[in-house]
C-alpha cells in the first residue's frame, strides 16, 4: 500500500515519550532482568523502525514481534539485538528463522517434530541453528504446551539435534491488567511448576507484559514491554498506573473543505444526519480506509479548541464535521490528541466504540504517514 504524503492526515509519535516511559518504568525490573520491545504490527501502529530505534536507545535490548516477516523487517533494517517472535510461524519459513536468527516459539510437541522434519531438510550448519522458546499454556487457551510429559520430550528431542538451540520458556497471561489477582496467581502458579520441572534453565524466561511488571510480580529475565512503553494504561481505566506514562501517539488532519449548508440539508451517505440550522460544515480527508472506522459517526474532533461533532456517515477516505463557525481551509483537526485545552485520547476513541485503546492504534492504516517529533 502506498503512503499518503500528499494530504494532511498523519499520525505523529512522540519518540521522546517512547524514551522516557520506557526509562519511567525502569525501577520495576529486578537486577537481572531486562526489557524487549514488544513492535509487533507496526509498534502497535507507531511505526515499527521508529519505535524500535527509540526504544534501543532507552535501554531495550532485545524484541519481540508477531511474525517472521516483521522480524526479517528488524533485521533487514539492522537491528543485531535478539528478535523473539511470539507467534508459532508457517515451517515454510523456517531457513529465514535461521538467516536471520529469529527466535521462534514452539507450541506443542506435534509442531516439534514437523519443525525437526523440515530442519533435517534444510542442511542447516551449526552456526545457521535455530533458536528455541518453549511456549506454555499456563491458562491463556492460545499457544503453547499443557502438559508436561510432552515438553519434557520436547526437550529431549531439541537436545540431541546439534542444530537447534533451545534458549528460552515462556507464557502468557490473561489477566494481568485485572484487579481481581486470582487468576493471575493460578497461571503463575502453574508456570512456576513447569520452571521447577526442567532439567535446566534456558537462557531466556519471559512471563511479563506491561500489566505483569507494573501490578504482578514478574518472574523471568525478560520484560515484554508493550503498551506501557507506548504511553498507555494497560487496563484501560480499570486499575490505576503506579507510574506517570505519555501517550505517544496523536492523529491529526485538516479541514479540506468548508462550507454553510442550509437547514434541512442531507449529510453523508445515507442522509443519516440533517442539518438541524444552517450550518458550517467541514470536510477532513480520514475515513474507515484509515482505520477509522464508521462506528465513530458522531464522536468529537477537535479543531482550534472546538468539539466538532462527525456528522453523517464516516466514508471510506472523508469525513464531515459541524463547525461552530467558518474557519479557514487547512485548519487542523485533531482525531487523536490535544487542541488547546482539550484532548481526545486513545482511551476516549476506544470507550466511544466500546474496545480497548491495543485496537485503535493498531487499525490505523499503513497509508496514514506517520511523522516523528
Ligand atoms: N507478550 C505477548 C505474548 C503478547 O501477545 C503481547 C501483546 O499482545 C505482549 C507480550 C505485550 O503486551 P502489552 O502490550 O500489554 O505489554
Amino acid at each position: 500500500m502506498v503512503v499518503s504524503f500528499h494530504r494532511p492526515t498523519r499520525v505523529v509519535v512522540d519518540l521522546a515519550a517512547i524514551k522516557e516511559n520506557i526509562r519511567a518504568q525502569q525501577p520495576y525490573l529486578a537486577e537481572n532482568q531486562t526489557i524487549f520491545a514488544v513492535v509487533k504490527a507496526n509498534g502497535y501502529g507507531h511505526g515499527v523502525l521508529a519505535v524500535a530505534k527509540a526504544a534501543k536507545e532507552a535501554g531495550a535490548t532485545g524484541f519481540c514481534v508477531a511474525t517472521l516477516d516483521e522480524g526479517i523487517e528488524l533485521r533487514t533494517a539492522g537491528f543485531t539485538e535478539p528478535i523473539f517472535i511470539l507467534g508459532p510461524i508457517d515451517l515454510s519459513g523456517l531457513k529465514w528463522a535461521s538467516k536471520y536468527q529469529l527466535s521462534l516459539p514452539v507450541t506443542s510437541l506435534a509442531y516439534l517434530e514437523d519443525l525437526i522434519a523440515q530442519a533435517e531438510q534444510l542442511s542447516l550448519s551449526k552456526d545457521n541453528h535455530l533458536l528455541l522458546h518453549l511456549a506454555i499454556d499456563s491458562g491463556m487457551g492460545r499457544i503453547g504446551f499443557r502438559e508436561n510429559q510432552s515438553l519434557q520430550t520436547a526437550i529431549s528431542l531439541i537436545e540431541q539435534q546439534a542444530n537447534l538451540v533451545w534458549e528460552g520458556i515462556f507464557t502468557h497471561f490473561a489477566t494481568a491488567d485485572e484487579a481481581d489477582r486470582s487468576y493471575w496467581q493460578q497461571q503463575f502458579s502453574r508456570f512456576e511448576s513447569v520452571l521447577a520441572s526442567l532439567p535446566r534453565q534456558p537462557k531466556y524466561v519471559h512471563v511479563s507484559n506491561s500489566a505483569t511488571l507494573l501490578w504482578q510480580k514478574p518472574i523471568g529475565n525478560v520484560i515484554r514491554m508493550g503498551i506501557s512503553m507506548y504511553g498507555l494504561n494497560p487496563s484501560g481505566e480499570a486499575l490505576q498506573l503506579p507510574v506517570a506514562l505519555k501517550p505517544a501517539l496523536s492523529l491529526v488532519s485538516a479541514l479540506t473543505q468548508v462550507k454553510l449548508v442550509e437547514k434541512g440539508e442531507g449529510i453523508g451517505y445515507g442522509k443519516t444526519y440533517e442539518t438541524k440550522a444552517s450550518e458550517w460544515i467541514g470536510t477532513v480527508p480520514i475515513g474507515y480506509a484509515d482505520g477509522f472506522i464508521r462506528k465513530f459517526q458522531g464522536f468529537s474532533l477537535l479543531v482550534d479548541g472546538y468539539e466538532c461533532e462527525i456528522v453523517g456517515r464516516v466514508c471510506m477516505d472523508q469525513l464531515m464535521i459541524r463547525l461552530p463557525k467558518e474557519l479557514p481551509l487547512g485548519t487542523e483537526v485533531v482525531i487523536i490528541g490535544k487542541s488547546k485545552d482539550k484532548e481526545n485520547s486513545l482511551q476516549d476513541l476506544a470507550n466511544y466504540v466500546d474496545t480497548i485503546h491495543y485496537e485503535i492504534a493498531c487499525l490505523i492504516s499503513a497509508r496514514v504517514p506517520r511523522v516523528y517529533v
